[in-house]
């Protein structure tokens, strides 16, 4: 976990009159995003390289980022994690590196029986509410939306996403994503929560944001608060991918949300070059634990365009598991899934501790490869073996 001191932006020429009430209030962070390459050359100045990188690269997938986020890079090079998840690079764009890379490769677009819904399992539906975000990861899996204007939607395409979930009674819950649906204001959220709310057969309004991680003070606006108290089916699912992302303003953040009884969950994406090794995953699962978050997955990259050049041999998240079983507490130990092309679903992927079975019994091992059999149950009672 970083500690950021009190004031700790002055310390940047830029933001040095920044005052703490500015820097503390979300909507300052996201009137004052960087999204150009002279915004970004008002803190740091790039090589001709990276610049002909950045502009080349951010003409066709936008770049954007929080001055919070932005201040959270400790290295402007790309062995920051910070860095390398908001800097373009070149990879994204070489059609050799994305050959095997899809624009929607889980159908979310076809598997939609109405604009902004995607209707993949029988009792969840994805819900998108916007597609604004106040940073643009490199990573991002809806990665098309950044070749879109940013917009957030009519008010007619929200009622007929109302009506479908309203007419489908096996829906049991919606995941309000996007985009970042944090990012609209009270007023758009309130109405999305009190719609989906009001619909008896839904249990679980899941909001998937990133700004616990790049804007924190999101969780400071006390009418946001107030809507997640009243509104009480909402479960929070945010997106640290790296243990330099989690701060003591995150912690307050967190203490805040968990005030209002909404339970907060994350999702890791496994990153080449970020976080593809055992030791930062254990830190960040460690990390998570200490500001009260559950982590929840741990996902293999998507195959999305732009992407792709991030992603991992498919058994490094294996090996990651093995290491933290053991050695981290269950709490803190994820599950790795990889989601499969064409919309088929997610599959969990776990180390293999079941070794054998034969007609008698199991054979287990540990995180130690310690062993155990398991005697079956034979009739009626049986019993545990050696
Ligand atoms: S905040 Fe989420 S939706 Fe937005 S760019 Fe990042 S990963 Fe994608």
């Amino acid at each position: 976990m970083v500690f950021l001191e009190e004031e700790y932006w002055k310390r940047f020429p830029l933001w040095k009159d920044v005052s703490k009430d500015e820097w503390f209030n979300w909507k300052w962070q996201v009137r004052n995003r960087f999204k150009t390459f002279e915004d970004v050359e008002k803190i740091v100045s790039l090589s001709e390289e990276e610049k002909k990188a950045f502009l080349k690269t951010s003409d066709i997938f936008h770049f954007g980022t929080t001055p919070y986020y932005f201040s959270l890079i400790q290295r402007f090079s790309k062995e920051d994690p910070v860095y390398r998840q908001i800097f373009p690079s070149l990879e994204e764009i070489e059609e050799e590196v994305q050959k095997d890379a899809y624009l929607d490769p889980f159908n979310e677009d076809i598997m939609s029986p109405v604009s902004g819904i995607t209707h993949r399992y029988p009792d969840r539906v994805l819900f998108r509410a916007t597609n604004f975000c106040s940073v643009y990861c490199r990573h991002c899996m809806r990665k098309r939306m950044f070749l879109e204007e940013e917009r957030a939607r009519t008010k007619e395409e929200y009622e007929r996403m109302f009506d479908y979930i309203r007419s489908n009674k096996n829906i049991k819950e919606v995941l309000v994503s996007g985009g970042d649906p944090l990012t609209l204001p009270n007023k758009k959220i309130e109405y999305i929560l009190k719609n989906l709310y009001q619909i008896e057969h839904i249990d679980i309004i899941r909001i998937g944001s990133r700004e616990l991680v790049v804007n924190p003070f999101r969780f400071f606006d006390e009418e946001l608060l107030e809507l997640f108290d009243r509104y009480d089916k909402v479960w929070l699912v945010t997106h640290f991918n790296h243990p330099n992302e989690i701060t003591n303003i995150t912690k307050k953040a967190v203490k805040n949300i968990l005030s209002t009884g909404t339970p907060v969950l994350n999702q890791t994406v496994l990153l080449k070059g970020i976080n593809d090794n055992e030791k930062t995953i254990e830190k960040l699962m460690r990390d998570l634990l200490k500001v009260k978050i559950k982590p929840y997955y741990l996902f293999f990259c998507d195959p999305t365009k732009g992407v792709i050049h991030f992603r991992t041999d498919l058994k490094k998240g294996i090996e990651i598991l093995e290491h933290l079983r053991g050695r981290v507490s269950g709490l803190g130990n994820p599950i790795y899934a990889a989601d499969l092309e064409g919309g088929l679903g997610k599959v969990p992927l776990f180390p293999n501790y079941l070794l054998e079975e034969t007609e008698e019994y199991y054979l287990l091992r540990n995180y130690e490869n310690k062993t155990v059999k398991i005697k079956k149950k034979k009739g009626k009672g049986g019993g545990r073996g050696i």
